[in-house]
């Protein structure tokens, strides 16, 4: 199964990745930052495992994050 990785830290909270796909975003109110919703912490990453269907946009909106801290894995 393919895996979106989040590295948050570097997040600057630009709202692309809620606008993308919000089914799988939110934006944090305490920290204004993004939030894989699901996902599970790993050290300095969030996890999520996404179905194959959903892999093609979810690329699509890694392209679009200005900072690049989300990665697609199949
Ligand atoms: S697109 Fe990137 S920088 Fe913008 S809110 Fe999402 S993870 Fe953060």
């Amino acid at each position: 199964m393919a895996k979106i990785i989040h590295y948050r830290d570097k997040c600057i909270g630009c709202n692309i990745c809620f606008e993308m796909q919000p089914e799988y975003w939110r934006i944090s109110r305490k920290d204004g930052k993004a939030t894989l919703v699901n996902g599970k912490l790993k050290k300095d990453t969030t996890i999520l495992s996404i179905p194959d269907d959903d892999i093609e946009k979810s690329k699509d909106t890694a392209t679009h994050c200005p900072v690049k801290i989300i990665k697609v894995f199949e």
